[in-house]
């Protein structure tokens, strides 16, 4: 099996799926085509209020304005719950799976669900939260985010999530800019069978950040029963409150343009972003991908892996897999722990259909080797799915071959905070894959790939990512930046959305995500993404992983600096350097010889897993003094560890 190598649809899928790939041509024109038709339809999924008459009302340049189905009412809580209960009240809407496989794991039905939201919507309503109010949720992968989530979108409050493995200070930062009122924590997290403090990170960040001082209430669920300090009249908690209120609570008639939530984007590539976005045009994208992408059909229980506290855990945790009536899945944990066997024994509990997990993950657990994945079953596996960074070829064959058996389809899902959901992607019915190719749009999604000048290339062609057209699930602005945000997204070439990415079409229409533009190297006029070097560095049975960044080379403009990370049980020489180098060239050709390669134990990783390449490229320039914002690094220490040894010229 080569990288090269195409996987046709598999004819059962190609039968069964949703969309099959005639159809999905058939529907991508009209969606191009009619999008006020098409969206129109769409956004019949939802249960709407009072029915929108105007679909789309939206402009990328000037002020830049974005307005989808804007006269229609809807309640986004209603539409994850209450419209599910007569049909499916008692089926399971959150599977939840501890932190240790000894503890057991909780099934909370819609019906259950229902009341939970209901009584801590009636909560904060008791504590003085009211509509338009910005409410920060700072908890550790258990049900009651998800209740968070749902009981501000019940009361029309606007919630910002923040991961809670940050620190005071992000945490601090965060609730000062949106100036949230109200924070909800729990005691403590527990991840790997560690107890991580969440609340005294809470009580922290608002006694040494006077900006802090317009929160009023402190909601604390009880977690670990590890103890706490409680400051009277500001901190409650949770369990108590909520048995003081009624289990019914009329969901508030929002507008389809009212904000849903704030989230800070996570960082890679430079100060985060209070990305903005709306209730009924996030929602109907949500869960309209959510259905179409992972192909869910009812009764399956679907696992998406990531945090919450990302992106990824609002539109496919929460919002997609709960609008369309589905059984989600809720990790607390990690995947190594208490071993690498973490993830795949879950599988087998709990007979997951579909798995939806990011990159860096794979390639963690495939750096343990095949045995802990083949003494599982995973029989019940049907879809693999990938987000987050391109995943290199190397691990996306090992991710199909041992993990789906050869059968699963993987759908490599590129999408952005920004963009509220996924949109590029194979649909699995519809697209043959080939591996590291994220494949083609999703409906509605017109994908322009320009040139340094802003000129848009045809055909086969290699250049700056940018989304032509709306769709409904795309941020609105940034809270409380809306200059910022016409700057960051729609500046750079006129009358488009600019992703960040740098994208090459092939000759058959299918889109290879490059990496962020500012990693595209220029070595002797060649232009070439950073990410083919590491995954031809990756594909070298010794390496585990690799970062690859340009640094300033006298002859050649830019010369190449690899980072990399060696499998286990593996030592780093000067003649597995000459190796690699050797290795490169074959892969890829001379002009990709890494001029310098570092072995590094770890790599500065952003908390949801992506690699920092501009913390390497400063590294990699001699430039120390310069790291810029490293709040949001998994591992501060990693960055010492790295100067100390740098590879000199
Ligand atoms: P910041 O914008 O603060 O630098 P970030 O871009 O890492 O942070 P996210 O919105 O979480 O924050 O990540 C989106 C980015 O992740 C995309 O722009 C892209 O670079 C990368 N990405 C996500 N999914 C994929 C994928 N399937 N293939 C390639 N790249 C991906
Ligand atoms: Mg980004």
């Amino acid at each position: 099996m080569t990288a090269s190598e195409i996987f046709p649809v598999p004819a059962e899928l190609a039968a069964s799926a949703h969309v099959n790939a005639a159809r999905y041509q058939e529907l991508y024109d009209r969606s191009l085509s009619d999008p006020e038709g098409y969206w129109g339809e769409v956004g019949q999924r939802l249960d709407w209020i009072k029915p929108y008459t105007e679909v789309k009302s939206t402009s990328f340049s000037g002020d830049v304005k974005i307005r989808w189905y804007e006269d229609g009412t809807l309640n986004v809580s209603a539409n994850c719950l209450d419209r599910h209960l007569a049909t499916r009240g008692d089926q399971v809407a959150i599977l939840w799976e501890p932190d240790s496989p000894e503890t057991p794991h909780r099934a909370i039905t819609y019906r259950e669900m229902h009341g939970e939201v209901c009584r801590l919507a009636n909560v904060l309503k008791a504590r003085g939260v009211k509509r338009g109010d910005r409410v920060t949720i700072y908890l550790p992968m258990i049900p009651e985010a998800a209740y968070a989530m749902l009981a501000c979108a019940r009361i029309g409050a606007v919630h910002s999530v923040v991961f809670g493995g940050f620190s005071p200070e992000a945490l601090a930062g965060r609730i000062e800019d949106c100036g949230s009122a109200c924070v909800i924590t729990s005691d403590e997290g527990l991840r790997g069978g560690k107890p991580v403090p969440l609340k005294a990170n809470a009580d922290q960040a608002l006694s040494t950040h006077a900006a802090t001082a317009h929160v009023h209430t402190v909601l604390v669920v009880r977690h670990t029963g590890g103890k706490v300090e409680m400051t009277p009249g500001r901190d409650v908690w949770y369990d108590e409150e909520c048995a003081k209120v009624a289990a019914d609570c009329p969901p508030e008639e929002m507008s389809a343009e009212d904000p849903l939530f704030i989230l800070y984007t996570s960082g890679s590539t430079g100060k985060p972003k209070g990305v903005l976005h709306s209730s009924g045009g996030y929602l109907v994208y949500a869960a309209l991908t959510h259905e179409l992408v992972f192909d869910y059909r009812p009764g399956e229980v679907y696992w998406c892996t990531a945090d919450v506290g990302w992106v990824t855990g609002h539109s496919y945790i929460v919002y997609g897999p709960l609008a369309n009536g589905a059984t989600s899945l809720m990790f607390e944990g990690v995947p190594t722990y208490p071993d690498a066997s973490r993830f795949w024994q879950a599988i087998d509990k709990h007979q997951v259909n579909i798995f939806y997990t990011a990159p860096t993950a794979i390639r963690a657990l495939m750096r343990e080797g095949d045995s802990p994945v083949t003494s599982t079953s995973r029989a019940s596996l049907r879809l693999l799915g990938s987000v987050g960074e391109p995943i290199n070829p190397e691990a996306w064959l090992w991710y199909h071959r041992v993990v789906g058996d050869g059968r699963c389809p993987i759908v490599d899902t590129w999408w952005q905070t920004e963009t509220g959901g996924i949109l590029i992607s194979p649909l699995p019915g519809a697209m043959a894959l080939k591996p590291g190719s994220a494949t083609k749009p999703f409906f509605g999604i017109k994908p322009v790939i320009v040139d340094a000048e802003g000129v848009p290339l045809e055909g086969e062609a290699e250049g700056n990512l940018c989304i032509a057209e709306s769709w409904p699930g795309q941020m609105r602005t940034i809270y409380g930046d809306h200059k910022r945000f016409v700057e960051t997204y729609f500046s750079t070439y006129k009358g488009m959305y600019f992703t960040g990415d740098g994208c090459r079409r092939d000759a058959d229409g299918y889109y290879w995500i490059t990496g962020r533009v500012d990693d595209v190297v220029n070595v002797s006029g060649h232009r070439m993404g950073t990410a083919e070097v590491e995954s031809a560095l990756v594909a070298h049975p010794k390496v585990a992983e690799a970062a690859v960044v340009g640094y300033p080379h006298d002859i050649k403009g830019q010369g190449i600096y690899a980072y990399v990370t060696l499998m286990e049980g593996e030592e780093g020489s000067d003649a597995l350097r000459a190796e690699l180098a050797k290795w490169v060239r074959q892969e890829i050709g001379p002009i990709a010889v890494p001029d310098l390669l570092q072995f590094a134990p770890g790599l500065p990783k952003t908390r949801s897993g992506k690699i920092m390449r501009r913390i390497l490229r400063k590294i990699a320039e001699n430039d120390y003094a310069n790291l810029g914002d490293i709040s949001t690094l998994a591992d501060p220490a990693v960055v010492q560890s790295l100067i100390d040894n740098r590879q000199n010229r």
